[in-house]
């Protein structure tokens, strides 16, 4: 059954103690019953954020992952490693970790298994780049990127992923798609997903927009059949404004 779903990534914003000053302002905050609300801090403050967080109904995720269980791979974390702290939910495939980072949909593939053996529901990143938009490729583009990077998985797993749209263009530009140009991708998702798999995947996934969402005009797009929420960056570390996004489904 599908969820309406708003995260907010915090990508390489708050130290410890701006965690907790956020955190104990989204708990001062009337937030409507109607939506899973997620935040993903930095990989330091994911424990933290999850012990503040205990008594709430909100969730903590991830911003990556590796697809290895353990070894010498200086620098990262592991599924077991993020379970081990309460973490469990991580997004794959933003698109900074695609563009500054060289994450392939190969590789994203691999993490994905890794997060669906650890158990894990996966905040699924894709979009097209605005080349793509200008030369008409986009469907194309956010095909492919599903066809390599997701698509694989059983149809049992869906019930483990959530999947975020996220036109590059419209990512910390404050540039962002019209509603009805999400619409039409959110459907083209749907569509897509109802001939790879059938219509139950299709139906409960819950396909989330991502790209300068803000208080004013999160109503509109999330009014919009298929789109099940937001997954958030500049807003989302503003409790005030994160928490206008979610009641925008009240
Ligand atoms: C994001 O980074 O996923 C994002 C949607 O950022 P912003 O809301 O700032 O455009």
């Amino acid at each position: 059954m599908r969820r309406n779903i708003v995260a907010g990534n915090w990508k390489m914003n708050c130290d410890i103690s701006q965690t907790y000053q956020l955190l104990d302002a989204l708990k001062e905050q009337d937030i409507t019953d109607d939506v899973s609300v997620i935040v993903a801090p930095p990989f330091t403050n994911l424990q933290s954020a999850n012990q503040a967080l205990l008594d709430t109904e909100i969730l903590v995720a991830a911003q990556n992952m590796h697809q290895e269980a353990t070894g010498a791979y200086t620098g990262e974390v592991s599924a077991a490693m993020l379970k081990s702290v309460g973490v469990e939910v991580v997004i794959l495939g933003h698109s900074e970790r695609r563009a500054i980072f060289g994450e392939t949909n190969a590789l994203l593939a691999a993490k994905v298994n890794t997060a669906l053996e650890n158990e894990m529901t996966i905040i699924f990143c894709f979009g097209e780049e605005l080349s793509d938009r200008k030369a008409g490729n986009h469907f194309d583009v956010v095909r492919q990127q599903l066809q390599e990077g997701i698509f694989h998985i059983e149809k049992e797993n869906w019930n483990n992923v959530i999947l975020a749209y996220e036109p590059v263009w419209a990512i910390g530009t404050g540039e962002t798609a019209t509603p009805d140009q999400a619409q039409e991708m959110h459907h083209f998702i749907r569509n897509t997903l109802s001939e790879v798999f059938d219509t139950d995947v299709s139906q409960d996934v819950s396909i989330l927009y991502g790209g300068s969402v803000k208080p004013g005009n999160a109503k509109e797009i999330f009014g919009k059949e298929d789109v099940d929420g937001g997954l958030i960056g500049g807003a989302a570390l503003n409790a005030t404004d994160f928490t206008a996004i979610i009641n925008a489904f009240e």
